[in-house]
C-alpha cells in the first residue's frame, strides 16, 4: 500500500513565489534569481515530503503562474498574438501569457482567467485556433523530474490529461470543436510520455477532473481513445488518472473500462463511490485505487476513525498491495503549514491540518495498516480524542443559533409584499431622480488608509486615533460624492480589510490564522477566515460608521454587508453539518444587522453576493438544490426590513445564463452587476429573461486604471436603455474601488453623474 498526493502548495510558506514573480515583474530581481527561488521551493517540498512518508511524490505540481498555462507553453499552445516575443526567453513570453505586455513596441493582452471547477483558484484557459498544431515545447516537465531525481527523489510527474486540457480551453474561431484537436494533440503527448519513460520515469499522473463533470457521449470516447492509445504506445507505463472534486458519476463505465493502472477517487466529495467502484461489474480485479481521503480543499483534521474504516472496506474487493492512500485532490488548496500559527486559539488549533500536517495523516493513515503498527497507534488516539473534542466544544455550539435556524419559517424569506408594490413605496420614500446614480461600495484604500490599518493592528495607533482618521476619511469621501452629484452614497468601506475578513471578524464562530495563504492566481493569495461554529452576531457590525456617514448627508446612504453565500463560499468551512446549515446561520446573523441599519435610519442597503455563481456543483443534476438553498438563505438576509427599505444586492461578473432565474429568484429590489467590458453583452441574460427588478449594469470598468470617456458611459447607457424599462436602469461603476487611486476615480465618477444627467435630458 502506497502513498502519494496529486500536487503540493507551491507559494512558499511566507509566499516566497509570490514575492519573488512580483519583484521579477518589477525588475527588481533577474530570472536567474527568480529561478533559482523557485529551484529551493521545489526542494524544500519534495524533501519535506520525503520525510514525511510519501512513498511516491509529485513532480511538475509546481508552477509559476498556473499549471493549465503551464501545459499550453509544453504543448506549444501559444496564441499568435505572442509571435513576437522572443521565445528563447520562455519566462517572458510565459509571463505576457498570464498578463500581457506592453514593452519595447509590443503590447499584447493577458489570455483570459477564469475559475478551476468550483474552488477559487483560478486558471489561465488554453485558446485554439481551427488549424491549432501542437509541438513539444516547453520541457518543464522533463526538467523538473530530472531536478528531482538529482536529488535522489523518482517522481510521478503530473500532467493534465489531453482530453480536460482541450475541455478546458475556447475555440477562438467558429467551424470546429476544441475536441477535433485531439488527433494532433495526442501525438504531442505520446513525444511527452517518450521523453518521461526514456529517463525510466514509472508513474505519470494524468489530471482528468473533467470526468466530474456531466459528458457527452463524443467526450467519453476522447477519454477512452486517449488511455487506450497511451496504453498502446507504452504497455509498460502505470498511468495514474486522477479525476476529483467529485465522484465519476455516470462516467464510471467509461473510467472503470480505461487500461490504467491507477484510477484515483476523491472519498471527500463523494465517498459512495467507493462501494459503485467496488461493486461494479467493470471493475478489473488488477486496477489499484488511489484513495483520495485527506482532504485537498479543507483544512480540519482527518477522522482517522472513518478513513479506516473506508479502507477496510476497499481491502475487503482489493488486495493491500493494489490500495494507494491520497489526498483528495492537489493540496494546492490548503495553506502550508499550521506549525507557523502561533496566535490561533489553542483549542481551534488541535482541530485543524494545513498541507504539511496532512502529509503526515496520509502516510500515518498508510502505517496503521502495517503488521507492525504499534509505532502508530498512539497516533491514531491522538486524532480520536482531538475529533471527539471538537465534536463537543463549547467553542461551536451555540443552542440558541440552532434552534434559530431550526425554527426558521417560510415567511422569513419572504419580504412584506410583492416587487411592484415596494417598488412604488420606495420612489415615494425615496425620491430618486431617473436613471439613479450610485457606487458599489468601496473608495480607493489609499496606501494612507492601509498603513493606519496595518499601524492599528500592531497596536501603534489607539482606537481613538485610528477611528479619526476613518472618520476624516468617511466624512471626505461624502463631500465629494455631494460634490459632484451622485445619488445615492456610500461611506466607501475604508474600515475593511476585506469583504469577507471584516464580518467574519465581527462574528462569533470564526477564527483566523496568520500565514494561511492558498493561492488565488498567479501571485495573488488568499487567506480564507476558518468558519468553526455556529455564527452568531452579538454586536451590531457595520451600524455605527453607517450611521455616522448617513448623518453627514440629506442624501440617501447606501448601508453595505457581504451576503451569506459568499461568506461560506470564500472561507474553510465546517465539514461537520451542511453548508446549507451553515449559510443559514450566516443569513440571520446578516439579517440581524440589515434590520439594524434600518432602525438606524439607513433607507438603502446592498448584500454583495458576488460567490453565488461559484458555489454551484460540478454536476448539473446538482444545481436545483443549491440554488435552492443559496436564494433561500439571499432572501433570508434581506427580509426582515419593511417595504420603503431598498435592498441592493451586487453579483460582480459572472456567467449569469444558467442561473439567472435563481438571480430573479433573490428579489432584490435592485441588482448591480459587471457588464462595461462585454460592452453590455452580459445584461443579455437579463433581458431575454424579462428580469422583473431594477439593475444597474456597470458602465466603468474598475479593473483598468484608464477613465472611461462621457461618450462611452453614454454609448454603454443608450444600450442599455433600448433594451431594459427606464424606471428600471441605474448608473453605476462594475464593482468596488478600492483598488484604484482617486484621480482616476473622480475623473471616471464625474463622467458617470454626467452621462446620467445627459440621458435624463433626452426624456
Ligand atoms: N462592496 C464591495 C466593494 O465595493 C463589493 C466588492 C465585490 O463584489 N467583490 O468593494
Ligand atoms: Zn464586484
Amino acid at each position: 500500500m502506497k502513498t502519494t498526493i496529486l500536487g503540493y502548495p507551491r507559494i512558499g510558506a511566507n509566499r516566497e513565489l509570490k514575492k519573488a514573480c512580483e519583484a521579477y515583474w518589477a525588475n527588481k530581481i533577474n530570472g536567474n534569481e527568480l529561478l533559482k527561488i523557485a529551484k529551493g521551493l521545489k526542494k524544500q517540498n519534495w524533501l519535506l515530503q520525503q520525510k514525511s512518508d510519501i512513498d511516491i511524490i509529485p513532480s511538475n505540481d509546481f508552477s509559476f503562474y498556473d499549471q493549465v498555462l503551464d501545459t499550453c507553453l509544453t504543448v506549444g499552445c501559444i496564441p499568435n498574438r505572442y509571435k513576437n516575443i522572443d521565445k528563447e526567453n520562455t519566462l517572458d513570453l510565459y509571463f505576457a501569457m498570464a498578463r500581457g505586455l506592453q514593452k519595447n513596441n509590443i503590447d499584447v493582452t493577458a489570455m483570459e482567467m477564469t475559475k478551476w471547477f468550483d474552488t477559487n483558484y483560478h486558471y489561465i484557459v488554453p485558446e485554439f485556433s481551427k488549424e491549432q498544431t501542437f509541438e513539444f515545447f516547453s520541457k518543464k516537465v522533463i526538467e523538473e523530474y530530472q531536478e528531482a531525481l538529482d536529488l535522489g527523489i523518482k517522481t510521478k510527474p503530473v500532467l493534465i490529461g489531453p482530453v480536460t486540457f482541450l475541455l478546458l480551453g475556447k475555440e477562438k474561431e467558429p467551424g470546429f470543436h476544441r475536441l477535433d484537436l485531439l488527433k494532433r494533440l495526442l501525438p504531442v503527448y505520446l513525444e511527452i510520455i517518450q521523453a518521461l519513460t526514456d529517463l525510466n520515469v514509472e508513474y505519470i499522473q494524468f489530471d482528468e477532473p473533467c470526468l466530474a463533470l456531466n459528458l457527452t457521449d463524443q467526450e467519453r470516447e476522447a477519454f477512452t481513445l486517449t488511455y487506450e492509445t497511451i496504453h498502446k504506445e507504452f504497455p509498460n507505463l502505470k498511468v495514474f488518472l486522477a479525476n476529483y472534486f467529485d465522484c465519476y458519476g455516470e462516467n464510471l463505465e467509461t473510467a472503470l473500462k480505461l487500461p490504467v493502472d491507477t484510477l484515483h477517487l476523491d472519498l471527500v466529495r463523494c465517498q459512495l463511490q467507493l462501494d459503485d467502484i467496488l461493486n461494479s461489474e467493470y471493475f478489473n480485479e488488477n486496477t489499484k485505487l488511489s484513495l483520495g481521503i485527506v482532504d485537498g480543499r479543507n483544512i480540519w483534521k482527518n477522522d482517522f476513525e472513518a478513513s479506516l474504516k473506508l479502507i477496510e472496506k476497499a481491502l475487503t474487493k482489493v488486495p493491500f498491495e493494489n490500495l494507494w492512500i491520497s489526498s483528495s485532490c492537489s493540496l494546492l488548496h490548503t495553506p502550508y503549514d499550521l506549525d507557523l500559527e502561533h496566535l490561533l486559539n489553542f483549542e481551534i488549533k488541535q482541530w485543524l491540518a494545513f498541507a504539511k500536517q496532512k502529509l503526515e495523516e496520509i502516510s500515518t493513515l498508510r502505517n496503521l495498516q502495517l503488521p507492525e503498527n504499534d509505532a502508530y497507534l498512539s497516533l491514531y488516539e491522538e486524532n480520536k480524542l482531538a475529533n471527539l473534542k471538537r465534536k463537543t466544544s463549547r467553542l461551536i455550539h451555540n443552542d440558541a443559533v440552532k434552534n434559530r435556524v431550526s425554527n426558521l419559517k417560510e415567511s422569513d424569506s419572504h419580504r412584506e409584499n410583492n416587487f411592484a408594490i415596494r417598488q412604488a413605496k420606495q420612489k415615494k420614500a425615496l425620491n430618486l431622480p431617473l436613471y439613479p446614480t450610485t457606487t458599489i461600495g468601496s473608495f480607493p484604500q489609499t496606501k494612507d488608509v492601509r498603513n493606519w490599518r496595518l499601524k492599528h493592528k500592531k497596536g501603534q495607533l489607539s482606537q481613538e486615533d485610528y477611528d479619526f482618521l476613518i472618520a476624516k476619511e468617511i466624512e471626505d469621501s461624502i463631500r465629494f460624492q455631494e460634490d459632484i452629484g451622485l445619488d445615492v452614497l456610500v461611506h466607501g468601506e475604508f474600515e475593511r480589510n476585506d469583504m469577507v475578513e471584516y464580518f467574519g471578524e465581527k462574528l462569533k464562530g470564526f477564527a483566523f490564522s496568520d500565514f494561511g495563504w492558498v493561492q488565488s492566481y498567479g501571485s495573488r493569495c488568499v487567506k480564507p477566515p476558518i468558519l468553526f461554529g455556529d455564527v452568531s452576531r452579538e454586536n451590531p457590525m457595520t451600524v455605527d460608521w453607517s450611521e455616522y456617514a448617513q448623518s453627514l448627508t440629506q442624501k440617501p446612504l447606501k448601508g453595505m454587508l457581504t451576503g451569506p453565500v459568499t461568506i461560506l463560499q470564500w472561507s474553510f468551512v465546517r465539514n461537520d453539518q451542511p453548508r446549507e446549515t451553515t449559510c443559514n446561520q450566516i443569513a440571520l446573523a446578516i439579517r440581524d444587522e440589515v434590520v439594524d441599519l434600518e432602525k438606524h435610519g439607513l433607507k438603502i442597503i446592498q448584500i454583495d453576493e458576488p460567490a453565488i455563481r461559484e458555489g454551484l456543483p460540478l454536476r448539473n443534476e446538482e444545481w436545483a438544490k443549491y440554488l435552492n438553498w443559496a436564494v433561500k438563505a439571499f432572501r433570508i438576509s434581506a427580509s426582515g426590513v419593511k417595504d420603503e427599505t431598498q435592498i441592493h444586492t451586487h453579483m460582480c461578473y459572472s456567467e449569469f445564463n444558467d442561473i439567472i432565474a435563481s438571480i430573479a429568484d433573490m428579489d432584490a429590489d435592485v441588482i448591480t452587476i459587471e457588464t462595461s467590458r462585454s460592452e453590455m453583452e452580459l445584461l443579455d441574460a437579463f433581458v431575454n429573461f424579462e428580469y422583473p427588478n431594477e439593475i444597474g449594469p456597470g458602465v466603468y470598468d474598475i479593473h483598468s486604471p484608464r477613465v472611461p470617456t462621457l461618450q462611452e458611459i453614454e454609448n454603454l447607457l443608450l444600450k442599455a436603455k433600448k433594451v431594459l424599462p427606464k424606471e428600471h436602469i441605474w448608473v453605476n461603476p462594475d464593482c468596488g474601488l478600492k483598488t484604484r487611486d482617486w484621480p482616476e476615480t473622480k475623473e471616471a465618477l464625474k463622467n458617470i453623474v454626467k452621462a446620467a444627467e445627459n440621458l435624463r435630458q433626452l426624456e
